[in-house]
């Protein structure tokens, strides 16, 4: 019911390709949210896609014991504050996008109103991951998720297409959630953690879009064994070497339709591929 969240709007400051770091201005200011760091909601929504007995969620984690209730003052700073990029980091990562070519525009700092922990402090309004390799409708996310997919797509996605059927060529993602302020999908969980959706770290490909060619969607292509399956295969595998977290149909219900691609990150760089 809920699987694919509209793109948010942008407060757009201009078409940006390979333009030198700039400080993003500080002022938060999207979905007339006050920045909060004291005020967390006790519950968050639950998912719609329970997840099948023995199957994993979005980011299984062991169980652990349920931390004594702490005083609302005590909270820690917004988990989007915590993942801010430090200006060096910023600036390595923006250079990559430029020389990726990818088409963006910083953008305001994302807040929400639904939970003080969901936002983004740089974030990037990106319209071209490649040169002619569109997101459909723009999308929000961190520089760190765009480089990501920048990287995945110009050496993997692209040769890739070519070997398709009368070698089309990759013109187009078309993406289901990229930032969205919910908890994780699938998990089947009275209170699932936030998804990293809400921090600008994740991305969801729903089909690849071609240059002459039907677009090709994500969904269950177990043994059809076709080219159309392997391409999907492939991209499946390969997007695990650029993102830390790769789900798609199999994994969950929650995830059939669709890969989830994200930055999220772990303990000694653990990796969850699927
Ligand atoms: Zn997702």
């Amino acid at each position: 019911m809920r699987r694919f969240w509209p793109i948010l709007a942008c407060l757009a400051l201009g078409p940006v390709s390979g333009v030198p770091a700039q400080e993003a201005p500080p002022a938060p200011i999207r979905h007339d949210a006050p920045i909060s760091s004291d005020t967390r909601p006790p519950t968050r929504p639950e998912s719609d896609a329970p997840t099948p007995p023995g199957k994993p969620d979005e980011a299984p984690e062991p169980a652990e014991p349920r931390a004594p209730a702490q005083p609302v003052e005590e909270a820690g700073p917004p988990a989007w504050k915590d993942l801010r990029e430090n200006d060096r980091e910023y600036a390595a990562c923006r250079l990559a996008l430029s020389l990726l070519g990818s088409v963006y525009e910083e953008i305001q700092p994302v807040t929400d109103a639904d939970d003080p922990d969901c936002g983004i402090a740089r974030p990037l309004r990106v319209t071209e991951i490649l040169p002619g390799l569109e997101l459909e409708g723009g999308a929000e996310m961190r520089c760190d998720t765009a480089r990501a997919l920048g990287f995945w797509a110009r050496d993997f996605l692209r040769p890739a297409a070519a070997t398709l059927p009368d070698s089309p060529r990759l013109t187009g993602l078309r993406l289901g959630s990229t930032y969205s302020c919910r908890a994780r999908a699938g998990t089947g969980k009275k209170r699932p953690k936030l998804s990293e959706h809400a921090l600008g770290n994740a991305v969801d490909i729903a089909a690849f879009l071609f240059d002459g060619a039907e677009p090709l969607p994500v969904q269950p292509r177990e043994d059809s064994g076709d080219r159309f399956e392997a391409f999907q295969r492939s991209a499946r595998a390969t997007a695990c070497l650029y993102f830390t977290t790769v789900l798609g149909p199999g994994s969950n219900e929650a995830h059939d339709d669709h890969l989830h691609l994200d930055v999220k990150s772990r303990k000694n760089g653990w990796r969850l591929c699927q």
